[in-house]
């Protein structure tokens, strides 16, 4: 048994503050009768509905994906190219990405089907370390590698505090490999931040996201995410 503003949050139809006034506006069924009470308990066979929109109650999971590059993180694709769930065949219930890495981006990538998961980690306050590798062209310079940590300027902002940390370089044939962790998740933001210091990305891949890391995984391998590390995300 499991409380409705769980259930509904689960399911990815608002946060569970937002279930919970769902609820208190009468916006829920419990099979078919309107419960505006908080705390009612609900079973797998209830069945739930929000404004007539019935609620999945899937078991929830996660994965973790070593996304490969050349991969869109979709769960499908109009032009027919590959994406993500390709790699999690098996699995019955409807996963999505959290989050996106591009096209071209390899590395680490969560998938689930618990909407309040995904909304939690996405959210801008979560605040997550995510580490990438990037090889660029060029060699920045010190004071270039700085600014990306005091904070570049982008057409939507500011970026916030980062670390960057130069792993080698190839002075001969002009490229760094350099990497930066970063708490925001902005669209292409890596791409856009080594762009703006003058040192565009030739291949980029997310290795960490918080305490997760590729370990013993192969490009194209998932595994399922432990229970305690589920917990240790939320
Ligand atoms: N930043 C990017 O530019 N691309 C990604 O795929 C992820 C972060």
């Amino acid at each position: 048994m499991e409380r409705l503003q769980k259930v509904i949050a689960h399911a990815g139809f608002a946060s569970r503050r937002k279930a919970e006034q769902l609820i208190i506006e009468g916006q829920v069924k419990v099979n078919g009768k309107v419960v505006k009470e908080l705390g009612v308990k609900v079973s797998s066979t209830d069945r739930v509905e929000v404004n007539g929109i019935p609620v999945e109650r899937e078991e929830p999971v996660y994965f973790l994906l070593y996304k490969p590059r050349g991969v869109i993180s979709s769960v499908q694709d109009d032009k027919g190219r590959k994406v993500v769930t390709d790699f999690l065949l098996n699995i019955e219930q409807r996963i999505y990405p959290i989050g996106r890495l591009d096209f071209d981006t390899s590395g680490l990538l969560l998938l689930t089907n618990d909407g309040e998961f995904a909304n939690l980690l996405m959210h801008p306050k979560s605040e997550i370390e995510k580490i990438y590798v990037a090889k660029v062209k060029g060699i920045p310079s010190r004071e270039k590698t700085k600014s990306l940590e005091k904070g570049v300027k982008l057409e939507d902002g500011m970026t916030a505090p980062a670390k960057a940390k130069m792993l080698s370089m190839d002075k001969k044939k002009q490229t760094a490999i350099i990497e930066l962790s970063i708490h925001e998740g902005r669209n292409r933001q890596v791409r856009r931040m080594f762009e703006a210091i003058g040192h565009p990305v030739m291949k980029l891949k997310r290795e960490r996201y918080g305490f997760l890391t590729l370990h013993g995984l192969k490009p194209g391998d998932a595994r399922e995410l432990t229970a305690h590390e589920v917990k240790q995300l939320r």
